[in-house]
């Protein structure tokens, strides 16, 4: 499918475990809600002549000369993003959701300054302050939890008093396992009555605003989007940050992205995230989405007809949290392990309040992301769901080698795709 001639001559050795990973992608079905796959136009701009090319500043500002296609390409990327999400400034340099956060901070806080985030155990991210970031220790972070596990509705009551009490200068929304559509009007209207920024990070659900299956936070009134163009948005590995309306918000973010946080640009990237962004404006980008949200509603469906707990109850968007530990007694690290020997992959997770440990939690996160790239559609994911539920009742190396054998003809008949561009 991938050509490697070059390396397959001069180094064998890397080139054969790219060989490996190529045929694990190809033989296994990938259900960790934050991968995909990306086009293989995607792939030829990752691997183009731009990555040799530096570019430090911005497009018509550079610090190298030799940039004329570098700023067709940045420029490009740029008004691509503006369009797909409704922004009227973006700044596609970030390599990765990391950086785009931190690159936010930096831009919208001093030191010492305080965020208002969701809770970590409740589904927020580690750049959203977790102990162990350095980022945690040059700014404050005070957290808001779910009010209802079970229907994962947000405590807004608990928000808006400790917005109060706290004075944050961001509100930060966003998260990498809650599988519910948050109340951004509120949220936003919360943060401003504070004074604060409303901030959302939707790594996660980027590619599902861009074909409409999402809420846009813009939409009611948030000031800041971060995301990754990974995950569903279906670019490579990468960062942008948008800014709905404010110029002076946005001169902040150019300058904190470089120079105070990173060097050169990836060109390369960049390029990749032009040609992704492209493909997601499609109109067959928009029956991705909502067959990505089908499709995890049908695999929530069959493991609630089993009986088994998940965290809020089912899903509104890609992925799933499912309380492994309480339904089918045994542990998310197990859980894992076992999957993974069937050829399902997806992680261990840990679930709201979890009693357990995060290195082996009560829960296991997944999602539909790459199965319905590949084609997957309602009844092809509920066959996935009811393997899963097999192994992880009977456990025993008989039905490990079944499912594996079930998950290589499933991933066979649905080869990973080359191209989105005539896919409907
Ligand atoms: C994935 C993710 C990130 C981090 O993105 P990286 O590209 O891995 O740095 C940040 N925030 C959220 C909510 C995420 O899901």
């Amino acid at each position: 499918m991938h050509t490697y001639d070059h390396i397959e001559s001069e180094d064998p050795e890397v080139f054969s475990i790219i060989q490996g990973e190529d045929k694990r992608q190809a033989e296994g079905l990938e259900l960790i809600p934050s991968e995909n796959y990306v086009s293989t136009a995607v792939r030829e701009a990752m691997s183009s002549s731009l990555t040799n090319k530096y570019s430090e500043g911005y497009p018509g500002k550079r610090y190298y000369g030799g940039q004329e296609f570098t700023d067709q390409i940045e420029t490009i990327a740029i008004e691509r993003a503006k369009k797909l999400f409704g922004a009227a400034y973006a700044n596609v340099q970030p390599l990765g959701g990391a950086n785009a956060n931190i690159a936010m901070y930096m831009a919208l806080l001093e030191p010492g300054d305080t965020v208002l985030g969701m809770d970590l155990s409740h589904g927020g991210h580690l750049t959203h302050g977790h102990p162990v970031t350095y980022i945690s220790k040059v700014f404050r972070f005070v957290r808001y939890k779910m009010k209802n596990i079970e229907t994962g509705e947000i405590d807004y009551d608990l928000l808006r008093e400790t917005a109060i009490a706290e004075k944050p200068k961001i509100v930060l929304a966003g998260f990498s396992a809650y599988p519910r559509e948050l109340d951004w009007r509120r949220i936003a209207d919360i943060a401003h009555e504070v004074g604060a920024y409303a901030v959302a990070d939707v790594a996660h659900i980027a590619g599902l605003i861009a074909g409409g299956s999402a809420k846009n936070p813009f939409d009611y009134g948030f000031d800041v989007m971060t995301r990754t163009t990974h995950k569903t948005l279906r670019g490579p590995r990468g960062g942008m940050i948008l800014i709905r309306e404010s110029e002076e918000v946005a001169k902040k973010i150019d300058k904190a992205v470089f120079p105070g946080l990173q060097g050169g640009p990836h060109m390369h990237q960049i390029a990749a995230k032009a040609v992704s962004f492209k493909e997601a404006l499609n109109p067959a980008f928009k029956d991705y989405a909502r067959q990505v949200v089908m499709n995890a509603k049908a695999m929530a469906d069959v493991f609630l007809a089993d009986g088994a707990r998940l965290i809020t109850g089912g899903t509104d968007n890609h992925l799933l949290l499912l309380d492994v530990w309480s339904s089918y007694e045994i542990s998310g690290g197990e859980a894992e392990t076992l999957l993974d020997r069937a050829g399902i992959t997806l992680n261990k997770n840990s679930i709201a309040d979890d009693t357990r440990k995060p290195m082996d939690p009560s829960g296991i996160r997944f999602g539909t992301p790459s199965l319905t790239t590949r084609g997957f559609t309602t009844s092809e994911c509920e066959a996935v769901a009811k393997m899963m539920i097999e192994i992880l009742k009977k456990r025993d190396d008989e039905t490990v080698e079944r499912v594996r054998e079930e998950v290589r003809v499933l991933a066979a008949a649905h080869p990973i795709p080359e191209s989105f561009v005539n896919l409907v």
